[in-house]
């Protein structure tokens, strides 16, 4: 996206933070929204690319297979052709860009040819492996010095920078990075100059990832734990007596969902509360959008009512799809929220009231029990032959329309905002999870997700693919449609909400033994 511009640009080297997207600063968040150029490394997670502007060019810069130093150069010339095209380029970094990561040679590089640069400071994995680990990297009764270093050197090379003689003893906590490879020539070069054998040692792996693993041990036994436990860059090794506090401490990998993965099969836009709920409590979310909404297939019934809302005594609205899509073409149509001040409003649920009071109105009717028959209840002996608009996606259920016809006489226009489609998506890796039982748990929000999973998978039933994982279904209505595909759902909520479903997923697995599972 080459921007003409007479402004200089300007250069961002910005810390992505460790893993999790949620550590990235409110700073290193704001720039990425406003970057017209993104150029970012391998350990930085796909979900912070969301807050680039579609527009902007997002670059990857971690290929695997170039001479590094090729790279780097590649990397230079997209900085620095950038700001001098006037763009604003973020270099997104894993953890802080000045800690191991080339920050500092880019940041000479930057202000040899006279670019305008600012470094923003990322949480590094340094301070976040250990946090996540529940490892204190000081203590007042175990530790009051850290030595950082790099695992990179070959501790055997004489010509190697680090002087373990000094090192082994500079500091009561040591942390190397970039370790896996040394890992027992390290161990053993800090035993050969002075520290105890039995001295506690921990590897991280993937720190603050939803797979992260600890492996703890000593001096003389991890190198042992971590060749049987596999372990694999990047990790973080750290030595010290602060090591053994975690055993009181660790916190991430005993919440109730680590180590499980969930899969949600929302529409993209609609995935965040959910998702954001199942990794709080340790899941790994894999998603796989069954749904994509788009306009309906004509707008003529929806701008005819819209052209007459004063007539209506009701406006029903039955999902939070809905109420977007029709404020968005109320406004289109040269209207606003006074068309609908002579009107009642009816939500079917909580997601669909908290929307429209996002909106700035407050539903007249949230009914109990949240599907088309509590409406009914809700709205009954209040509708008696009354006029109701009814604003819905075009594939939806008729009991609603007809019960309010038949049972309390109302004359009902029901007018299509929204359509809702099967993605055109490859399914051939979510086969590969599936068959391969790596999916603990399939969440279904509706019946659409349910019947477009299916069409999707290309099969008859859902039991065939969905073999050893749990289903959570969101409602009854859902959970009937799970089991017509041949599934027996084991996770329903009480409340037909999304909160209610992640809680209910938490509770299926919270009395399964924790913190000791082993990830997939
Ligand atoms: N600038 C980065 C470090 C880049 S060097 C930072 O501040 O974190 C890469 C090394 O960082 C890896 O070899 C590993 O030792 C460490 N590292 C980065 N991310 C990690 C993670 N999520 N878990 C464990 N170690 C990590």
């Amino acid at each position: 996206m080459t921007r003409p511009s007479n402004k200089a640009g300007k250069v961002y080297l910005v810390g992505a933070g460790p893993g999790d997207p949620d550590l990235i600063t409110l700073r290193g968040r704001e720039l990425l929204e406003s970057a017209d150029r993104v150029v970012y490394d391998a350990l930085v997670d796909p979900y912070l690319l969301e807050y680039v502007r579609p527009e902007a060019e997002k670059l990857f810069a971690g290929k695997r297979g170039v001479d590094p130093e090729a790279r780097q150069r590649a990397i230079d010339r997209l900085l620095v052709e950038g700001a001098r095209q006037g763009l604003v380029v973020v270099r997104l970094k894993g953890g802080d860009p000045f800690v191991f990561g080339r920050g500092g040679e880019e940041a000479e590089v930057l202000a040899r040819e006279g670019v305008e640069f600012e470094i923003v400071p990322g949480v590094s994995s340094m301070i976040a492996g250990p946090a996540y680990a529940g490892i204190p990297l000081t203590h007042r009764a175990h530790a009051s010095s850290v030595f950082i270093a790099t695992g990179h050197e070959d501790p055997e090379r004489p010509s190697g920078r680090l002087r373990w003689e000094v090192l082994a003893r500079s500091a009561d906590t040591l942390l190397f990075m970039m370790s896996i490879r040394n890992l027992g020539a390290i161990l053993s070069k800090l035993q050969e100059h002075g520290r105890d054998a039995s001295t506690p040692a921990a590897l991280i792996e993937r720190a603050t990832w939803p797979r992260q693993r600890t492996v703890v041990g000593t001096l003389s036994t991890l190198e042992e734990k971590a060749r049987l436990e596999r372990i694999s860059p990047p990790a973080l090794l750290v030595v010290g007596d602060v090591v053994s506090v975690r055993e009181s401490t660790a916190w991430f990998e005993r919440r109730p969902l680590f180590g499980r993965r969930v899969l949600i099969t929302r529409a993209r836009h609609q995935a965040a509360p959910l998702r954001r709920l199942l990794r709080e409590a340790g899941a790994e979310v894999v998603e796989f959008p069954t749904i994509e909404i788009h306009p309906p297939s004509s707008w003529g019934p929806a701008d005819k009512a819209i052209g007459e809302l004063e007539a209506y005594d009701w406006v029903l609205f039955t999902s939070a799809n809905g109420v977007d899509a029709f404020f968005d073409r109320l406004w289109k149509k040269g209207r606003d929220l006074r068309a609908l001040s002579q009107a009642r409003l009816g939500a079917i649920g909580p997601a669909t009231a908290r929307r429209l009071e996002e909106h700035g109105l407050r539903p007249d009717v949230i009914p109990g029990e949240f599907r088309a028959e509590g409406v009914l209840e809700a709205l009954h002996d209040q509708v008696r032959g009354a006029r109701i608009l009814l604003a819905r996606a075009r594939e939806a259920r008729e009991v609603l329309p007809r019960q309010l016809r038949e049972v309390e006489g109302a004359q009902v226009d029901v007018i299509e905002v929204y359509r809702s489609e099967l993605p055109q998506v490859d399914t051939s890796e979510l086969r590969r999870e599936l068959e391969q039982s790596r999916i603990d748990v399939v969440t279904f929000t509706s019946s659409s997700s349910v019947k477009n999973l299916a069409r999707l998978l290309n099969v008859k039933s859902l039991s065939e693919l969905l073999v050893a994982c749990e289903v959570g279904c969101i409602g009854p209505i859902t959970s009937d449609t799970a089991r017509a595909h041949g599934l027996s759902p084991s996770i329903e909520p009480e409340q037909y909400t999304i909160p209610a479903l992640a809680m209910a997923v938490i509770d299926r697995f919270k009395s399964s033994p924790s913190g000791t599972r082993p990830p997939r």
